[in-house]
């Protein structure tokens, strides 16, 4: 496709105007365009959008998608024009050391869409073949954009190493946690939530756990075989190492805003396996196989829907943590 497009560019702090450029074309042989269907806003996005993180300006942000591939370079073989698809936030390169060993998502050179290269909040993006992925039809857009937070959400989980039975408590009902929720589910594990919206505990409970915990209300003597912490605030930190059993896993993926004070004396004790967890790796085709056969959904997880034009009124939305995923509905632009 060639022509121009509608974007969302951010041009400072809070300072935004919508434009028309030049679709952006196939440059190398491995290229893939694609028709964006429906954008995810992420927390990353409003940290941008407040000027919390730092960034050049003018800049198209966004990285959470789902479209049509519009155009393909003439070396690409896994999808084709047409097909139904989302994109990786993050580009590793490959070759580096930590690429090398299997660790991509921490990889030393890699491009994270919507902050080092121009986003998705525009109407075509262009992307490697090896960070695209085909979906099933039966994924709607809305659940789509909600994708990428899933991924991080299920490589948490999988950095957890799950058995069943296993009593998993997870600290922070938002997009990441609800989707750690359901795969650690899959795997087995009995859920618990706890977060300081009742709504998001509802949502928490009818995507199954077990029990819910408001504000952090944990029994003072309950312990759990694995934590994930996707609040990442500090007493959420502090209340994961006090309910770990005895050489129980901690997963921390929620990113402290600051450092946290810990008892170590706490982890040595009780041997506590500690965790982090960032984005994802090579996780992508697991997880639409989980999204495919229906025993993970998205649907409830993306609680709005905004048309193109308002961008800022979604951003302002997920801020106020109002949205649990806001979706922005390109069909209407
Ligand atoms: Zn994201
Ligand atoms: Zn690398």
């Amino acid at each position: 496709m060639t022509g121009t497009m509608k974007r969302f560019v951010l041009t400072g702090p809070g300072e935004y105007h919508y434009d028309t450029a030049p679709i952006p074309g196939i440059e190398k042989d491995t290229d893939v365009q694609t028709k964006i269907l429906a954008a995810g806003i992420c927390g990353t996005d409003v940290h941008i959008f407040h000027g919390r993180r730092a960034q050049e300006f003018p800049f198209v942000i966004g990285h959470e998608y789902v479209g049509i591939v519009t155009a393909v370079g003439p070396a690409v073989t896994k999808v084709k024009v047409g097909d139904y698809v989302t994109g990786e936030a993050n580009y590793s390169c490959g070759v580096c050391q930590q690429c090398a060993t299997g660790h991509g998502n921490l990889c030393v050179d890699k491009k994270i869409v919507g902050i080092t290269v121009p986003g998705v909040f525009q109407e075509y993006t262009v992307v490697p073949e090896r960070y695209v992925w085909k979906i099933p039809e039966s994924i709607s857009p809305r659940e789509g954009a909600a994708i990428e937070a899933g991924v991080v959400g299920f490589h948490a989980v999988n950095r957890a190493n799950v058995h069943a039975a296993d009593r998993v408590l997870i600290f922070g009902a938002g997009s990441v946690g609800l989707w750690a929720l359901q795969c650690a589910r899959v795997q087995g594990g009995r859920v618990f939530v706890s977060d300081v919206n009742k709504e998001r505990l509802a949502i928490a409970k009818e995507l199954g756990a077990e029990e819910v915990f408001y504000t952090g209300d944990i029994p003072v003597d309950e312990k759990f075989d694995i934590i994930i912490d996707a609040a990442g605030v500090p007493i959420t930190v502090q209340q994961s190492i006090s309910h770990c059993r005895d050489h129980g896993t901690i997963v921390f993926v929620g990113i402290c805003a600051e450092p946290v004070e810990i008892d170590m004396c706490q982890v040595t004790r009780h041997e506590l396996n500690l965790h982090g967890a960032v984005a994802s790796n090579a996780e992508y085709p697991a997880f639409i196989q989980l999204l495919s056969t229906g025993q993970i959904s998205g649907e409830k997880i993306s609680t709005h829907v905004l048309p193109f034009e308002e961008i800022p009124k979604a951003i302002d939305l997920k801020a106020k943590q109002i949205a649990i995923k806001a979706v922005i509905d390109f069909s209407t632009k």
